[in-house]
């Protein structure tokens, strides 16, 4: 590997020790500790030691974090990497636009150079947001070359990231069966380990024949887990859910994504089978796919992610994902107690179990919590740095989970280690050709623009505004 070095200078070279000076260590270990004035030594990608003024390998990097928050890398488990060469067109969409314009009439046009670009943008964009794991959803993968090129992707950024092999185009139960899918796996996936993981990504219909349970199938034989939207409203019901606990098909490792629109009954289905939750508030809220669900997820003790969906709509931190949450969380707390003619006095949710949620909880619903998720002896160096000398967001620090939740954002991603590699330092992304990222995305935006013509880009991105109703008013008022 060539010497990486960064703006000042400073050598970052894959290996070099590292140790963060003087921080606010957030553990998120079992009970949650918190270092003032702490040291995080890494050695070989490692987390060796974790306390006050550590002893370093006089070759470490001495990275002064103090005034700031050393906290672990964050993680998504639903993100569609692949749509991000498009993002924010679908800014006003609702949910059946959505698919109307992928499902339906435009996601055959992505070739595997855009499933490329997208992958290759969102992929910088997570870890540069601090978020060091990211389950790639992608479900565009209409061929073995558009799964390749995901991959290429990911494998060009220095990030953890999880393949969650999907395809809209056809059933789940066609495209895992066939001979190509299961060499794609074994070739690029199978005892790979590292950086790399692979998922399988399908919707459950709802349809009594339950042509899914081929594609649950061949997870149990790749031993790989399954990932589904579940709970969205007009597309995966109660029935989806039923179907797959009566075929034996849900797994500890199981994801419901959104998991929004559902019955009691579905939620003790899920609980009961161990399966995980991916809430992805911001989409929740402006698609349509019900209510945000962690106030009905912690109800039944289903164990919770955060995700951020996708860039064709929403933002891709994890900041906006913890505090969209926490906001849609307390209101419908609210919200309930209003309907009782009662008020709130207490709040039952905490900044601090919202910060595990976009941490720990990630690591849990991918089976890697022994290996990433917190700050711990023993475990890989994913870390994250929030500090900003030059904002005055940053100070006071008085409430640690508050500041995370509540006021922490982008700007404040000083640095980023992956597996002990710096990817981000003082502020800016290490060894990454942005120029290039440019290029493919724009190469992809033109072809789309171009295939698509000026009116139905136009109309696909500006959907009709339905009249407005005006109320009424008895009242005048003059002076
Ligand atoms: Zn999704």
């Amino acid at each position: 590997m060539t010497e990486v070095k960064s703006a000042t200078g400073e050598s970052l070279e894959h290996g070099r020790p590292i140790v963060f000076r003087h921080g606010l260590v957030m553990t998120m270990d079992r009970s949650h500790r918190l270092i003032n004035d702490g040291d995080v030594l890494v050695v070989d990608g490692e987390i060796t030691a974790i306390g006050p003024n550590l002893a370093a390998p006089e070759s470490a990097l001495e990275i002064d974090a103090s005034g700031g928050i050393v906290m672990p890398g964050m993680i998504d488990t639903h993100r569609h990497m692949w749509q991000t060469a498009m993002r924010g067109y679908g800014a006003d969409w609702t949910l059946s636009q959505y698919f109307v314009w992928y499902y339906l009439q435009h996601g055959r046009s992505f070739r595997p150079q855009d499933i490329y670009a997208g992958n290759l943008l969102s992929a910088l964009e997570a870890v540069d947001a601090g978020v060091t794991t990211s389950v790639d959803w992608s479900h565009g993968l209409q061929t073995i070359e558009h799964a390749d090129a995901a991959v290429d992707a990911l494998e060009g950024v220095n990030g953890r990231f999880v393949l969650a092999y999907g395809n809209i185009q056809r059933g789940p139960w066609e495209w895992s069966t066939e001979p190509g899918f299961v060499d794609f796996f074994q070739r690029r996936f199978d005892g790979a380990g590292g950086r790399l993981g692979f998922q399988i990504a399908f919707d459950v219909t709802g349809d009594p024949s339950f042509p899914e349970k081929a594609a649950f199938e061949v997870a149990r034989e790749l031993g790989v887990s399954v990932t589904t939207h579940a709970g969205v409203r007009g597309a995966t019901g109660d029935d989806s859910i039923r179907l797959m606990h009566e075929h034996g098909c849900m797994g500890p490792h199981t994801i419901f994504v959104h998991a929004s629109t559902l019955s009691d009954d579905s939620y003790q289905r899920i609980a009961a089978s161990g399966g995980y939750a991916s809430v992805s508030t911001e989409s929740e809220q402006s698609a349509g796919q019900g209510y945000p669900s962690s106030w009905k997820l912690r109800q039944f003790d289903i164990p919770i992610s955060l995700s951020h969906d996708t860039s064709v709509w929403w933002s891709a931190d994890l900041f906006t994902a913890m505090r969209t949450t926490i906001g849609a969380d307390r209101a419908r707390q609210h919200l309930e107690a209003h309907l009782k003619d009662e008020t709130v006095t207490n709040l039952d949710l905490r900044c601090e179990e919202v910060v595990h949620w976009a941490t720990r909880g990630g690591a849990a619903a991918l089976g890697l919590d022994n290996k990433i998720g917190s700050l711990e002896v023993g475990k890989r160096a994913d870390i994250v740095l929030l500090k900003n000398d030059y904002s005055p967001v940053m100070f006071p620090i008085v409430n640690p989970y508050g500041h995370v939740v509540m006021q922490a954002q982008r700007n404040e991603v000083h640095t980023v280690l992956v597996d002990g590699d710096v990817v981000k330092y003082e502020g800016r992304l290490v060894g990454v050709d942005l120029a290039r990222a440019r290029q493919v995305t724009d190469e992809t935006v033109t072809y789309l623009a171009d295939t698509l013509g000026a009116e139905a880009w136009g109309d696909g991105m500006h959907p009709e505004v339905p009249e407005r109703q005006k109320r009424e008013n008895p009242y005048q008022y003059t002076k």
